[in-house]
């Protein structure tokens, strides 16, 4: 009976350690803070028609959810933190779609190379865009697009967290593990879960408006690349390798860049839902140089 036990002790512990070892995977997203200030920025820029849209769709929550008043369904803010939750619990499928690897040597993003299985970030957004805006014909497709309208809130979001676009080798800087002001944390963290409340931000106190230009989501995307590449990989001209000590320089050379990409996620969202709303999605991929 002893042995028994201690075999599921050892079990147990082998079961935790692992879990343990496994974790840095699940941080892939925007902390769910930033994910609510991004959909509430685009919230607040909707035009009449957008808004009611946005309503409408919202008001359709428990077609997705099963039951009526869900913690998803409290607000749009709350909405856009529900794909985080979705991809580990229902939506395993669409755990992928929430960033996308590029090689090392590549400067820009390529659909046939980079999303080979048509299951990343770029095409889950063109994806729920187009779910987003077809007049649904039946409670499937009603509870299709509640989820539609959250994925797309969200993902539009993972879109400008620069290490969403960025290397496999590192698991978006996961495993670039290093002191951030003498504690333990990794260049994912620092970029991703920490910075609202680093920076004094919420999605009731959340940043300015600022000029953005809609271009597309290729350009977001290969604006993301970039960013990791000369400002979330390096620290002024150095490359930071793992068990680096970073700090004030650092800090200083990220936060407006995180500033200006939940602004930009959320000018973006809006304009998609508007679209959306307007029965005229955006046909991001045709534009595709590959
Ligand atoms: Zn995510």
């Amino acid at each position: 009976m002893r042995d028994v036990r201690g075999l599921f002790t050892h079990l147990f512990t082998a079961v935790l350690l692992a879990w343990i070892a496994a974790a840095p995977l699940t941080v892939h997203a925007w902390g769910a803070e930033g994910h609510r200030i991004v959909c509430t920025i685009a919230e607040d820029r909707l035009d009449d028609r957008g808004r009611s849209f946005l309503a409408s769709v919202m008001a359709e929550s428990a077609e997705l959810d099963g039951e009526i008043n869900s913690k998803w369904a409290a607000s749009f803010a709350e909405a856009c933190v529900w794909a985080d939750d979705a991809k580990f619990d229902g939506y395993r499928g669409s755990y992928e779609q929430h960033f996308v690897n590029v090689p090392k040597a590549a400067d820009s993003l390529q659909v046939s190379r980079d999303c080979p299985a048509l299951n990343c970030l770029l095409t889950a957004i063109q994806r729920n865009l187009t779910h987003l805006s077809v007049e649904p014909s039946g409670r499937r497709e009603r509870a299709r697009r509640v989820a539609a309208l959250r994925f797309l809130g969200h993902l539009v979001g993972d879109m400008h967290q620069p290490l969403h676009v960025s290397h496999a080798e590192d698991w978006g800087g996961n495993r670039i593990r290093v002191k951030f002001f003498g504690k333990d944390s990794n260049l994912h963290r620092i970029w991703d879960v920490d910075p609202p409340k680093r920076m004094g931000l919420s999605h009731r106190n959340p940043p300015g408006p600022r000029d953005v230009a809609m271009s597309g989501v290729l350009t977001w995307a290969d604006q993301s690349l970039a960013l990791a590449r000369h400002s979330a990989y390096r620290v002024g001209d150095r490359e930071i390798g793992i068990g680096d000590a970073v700090g004030k320089t650092y800090q200083r050379q990220i936060e407006p860049i995180i500033e200006q990409r939940l602004v930009e996620a959320g000018f973006r969202l809006a304009w998609l839902i508007n679209q959306a709303a307007a029965g005229q999605p955006v046909r991001f991929l045709k534009a595709a140089n590959d």
